[in-house]
């Protein structure tokens, strides 16, 4: 007996989902796309439950006759490409004709459509694959597609789906993937019933204005500068940051032919270009659109891969590098920075600057921590400590045994403005004020967010904080906890916040920067329990907040320092885990004699 058979349509179609939909951002995406290749001007995003309910797309575009709505949703049937020559020379996103059947596979979808030229439209509803039905119905040129319930028939998809806060900011990456760089064309996003981002027809430098808003008050794009490079091979253009404004949770974004895409090997070459000027864990914005010819670029692109294979990367490398090192240079941005970040570092940039074409140089084996330690190890540091004040603690500090009589009648001292040295039953106890400070600020405002009786001091002059649309999602997350430790705030307008007050022991911190880190913070961190949240709130709080190095201490201070810190449970580590207290025991001192 012959075994094999041809998998009927629904079937084929639903194993193809799980490849090109594999969650509503991916919807969301072919969807849209599929509407600017209608030549669409205005584009209508609606989602409800994170896409998970409904993801309705609606547009002005071309609209679809009633036999061709129909063909749409057969598998390959794309009006866009006739022959496999077509792909070399594609402007359209779409080519491979098996978004729509495969969304349909999987969902139920109801569209209406009409082009400009018909006086009726039509309404056709598939579920599952099968169509459901087809009438003749008024409505507005265009195209109206509505997908619900998705994965209703693939519970397996349906229970990977993330949190609909994350689903949302999956949503809104890929619709930024596309907003960026189609400014020309309008866009609204409406997340249940709300208006997230309303858009309108713009340049792109205002576009990304309008999608991230303001930061610390300033727009974003005044801390971007533009870069261009216009050569045989390829044509650059787009926007870089300014390394001081360079943060933790930069927006990085390459382009190519209209199309967002990821490329390592890229981004490496935008990094080498501010090699030297960056401490280590911040990032630099940028926004790069390349043009090139499609020939010199793999189109046969799958639909859910954005990695994209240049002809002749080196080359590309190379004028990227030229271009972004030549928009640093010649904004003279280089000399401008000092990085003396927590008191520890600060990395001197080489540089030179000629008249006609500015460079940077920077010196590639610099290495700042290596210098700095040596200085300390140099000035500070007696020649015999050298090699203890590099080794891991060992011992865990109890109370009773460090402090029996309390520790109101010790001797202590301020060493190099940055450590007390207390002088134990034990041994001579070196505490880091600045993570000591830490360790005890962060239990209290744990306190009081779990308690919520933060203690709040008004501010002067109410700040307005502007935030893009994924910062917005996270904030109205964070919102009730912020409001416990202290931070008062109403949310003002579709994306913004008023902040009257701020937790007491921020004094004069900039309300909207600390707001700012917070938010970045809980995102690297991926913290999405309520619990985790707040640990980082509280972690991000009491070190803005925590006594810095270089401030003398009164003995009196150091006193309650100690005191506050060592009635804690523990106390050796930060909650981030670094180092706050180190033993130089009898018996180690006395190997050395
Ligand atoms: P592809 O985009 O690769 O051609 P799709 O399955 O996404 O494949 O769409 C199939 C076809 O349906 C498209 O080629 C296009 O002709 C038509 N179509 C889909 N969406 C729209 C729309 N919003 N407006 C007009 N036509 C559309
Ligand atoms: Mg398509």
């Amino acid at each position: 007996m012959d075994v094999i058979h041809l998998l009927p349509d629904t079937v084929a179609n639903q194993i193809a989902a799980g490849e090109v939909i594999q969650r509503p951002a991916s919807c969301l995406k072919e969807l849209v796309e599929n509407s600017l290749d209608a030549g669409a001007t205005h584009i209508r995003v609606i989602v409800k439950d994170a896409g998970r309910t409904l993801l309705q797309v609606v547009d002005n575009g071309s609209g679809m006759s009633e036999t061709d709505v129909r063909m749409a949703f057969e598998r390959h049937a794309t009006s866009k490409i006739r022959s496999a020559q077509d792909l070399f020379s594609l402007h359209t996103m779409g080519f491979r004709g098996e978004a729509l059947p495969s969304i349909s596979a999987v969902a139920h979808v109801e569209v209406q459509t009409r082009r400009p030229e018909d006086e009726v439209g039509t309404l056709l509803e598939i579920a599952g694959g099968e169509v459901l039905g087809q009438s003749l119905c008024q409505c507005p040129v265009g195209t109206n597609i509505k997908v619900k319930d998705l994965f209703y028939n693939v519970p397996v998809r349906r229970k990977f789906l993330k949190t609909d806060q994350t689903e949302l900011r999956n949503l809104l990456t890929a619709f930024y993937h596309i907003v960026l760089v189609y400014p020309k064309v309008q866009f609204t996003f409406v997340s249940n019933d709300e208006i997230l981002m309303d858009l309108p027809a713009a340049t792109e430098k205002q576009r990304i204005e309008s999608v991230f808003g303001k930061t610390g008050g300033k727009p974003f794009t005044s801390q971007l500068v533009e870069i261009a490079a216009d050569t045989e091979l390829v044509s650059i253009r787009g926007f870089v940051g300014k390394p001081e404004a360079a943060g933790k949770n930069a927006q990085q974004y390459f382009f190519v032919n209209g199309r967002y895409m990821r490329h390592p090997y890229f981004h490496k070459a935008v990094m080498n270009a501010y090699s030297g000027m960056l401490p280590g864990e911040l990032m630099p914005s940028y926004f790069i659109y390349f043009d090139i010819l499609p020939e010199a670029i793999d189109v046969n692109i799958h639909p859910t891969k954005t990695e994209i294979k240049f002809q002749d990367e080196q080359a590309v490398f190379q004028i990227l590098l030229a271009a972004v090192r030549e928009a640093l240079g010649k904004f003279n941005i280089a000399p401008a920075i000092d990085f003396n970040r927590d008191g520890e570092l600060e990395m001197p940039v080489k540089h030179t600057i000629t008249n006609e074409l500015p460079k940077v140089t920077v010196d590639p084996n610099y290495n700042p921590f290596h210098q700095h330690n040596d200085a300390i190890k140099q000035q500070r540091v007696p020649a015999t400590w050298n090699k203890l004040y590099d080794e891991q603690p060992d011992f865990e500090p109890q109370e009773n045994e460090l402090f029996p009589l309390g520790v109101d009648e010790l001797p202590m001292n301020q060493y190099a403005e940055k450590y007390i040295v207390v002088n134990t039953q034990r041994g001579l106890l070196f505490v880091n004020q600045h993570r000591a400070h830490i360790c005890v600020l962060y239990n209290q405002l744990l306190d009081q967010i779990n308690e919520s009786h933060g203690i709040s001091q008004q501010l002067l002059f109410q700040d307005v904080w502007e935030l893009s649309a994924d910062d917005m999602v996270l904030m109205n997350t964070l919102s009730d906890d912020l409001r416990a430790v202290g931070f008062d705030l109403v949310q003002f307008g579709q994306n913004s916040y008023s902040i009257a007050g701020v937790p007491a022991i921020m004094k004069s911190a900039d309300a909207i920067a600390v707001l700012k880190d917070i938010v970045d913070d809980v995102r690297l961190s991926g913290s999405t329990a309520r619990e985790q949240w707040r640990k980082r709130i509280a972690l991000v709080l009491a070190s803005k907040a925590a006594i810095p190095y270089g401030q003398r201490l009164l003995e009196d201070e150091m006193r309650s320092l100690i005191r506050e810190l060592t009635a804690l449970t523990t106390y050796r580590l930060t909650p981030d885990g670094k180092t706050v207290a180190w033993l130089l025991t009898d018996d180690e001192l006395q190997k050395h004699f």
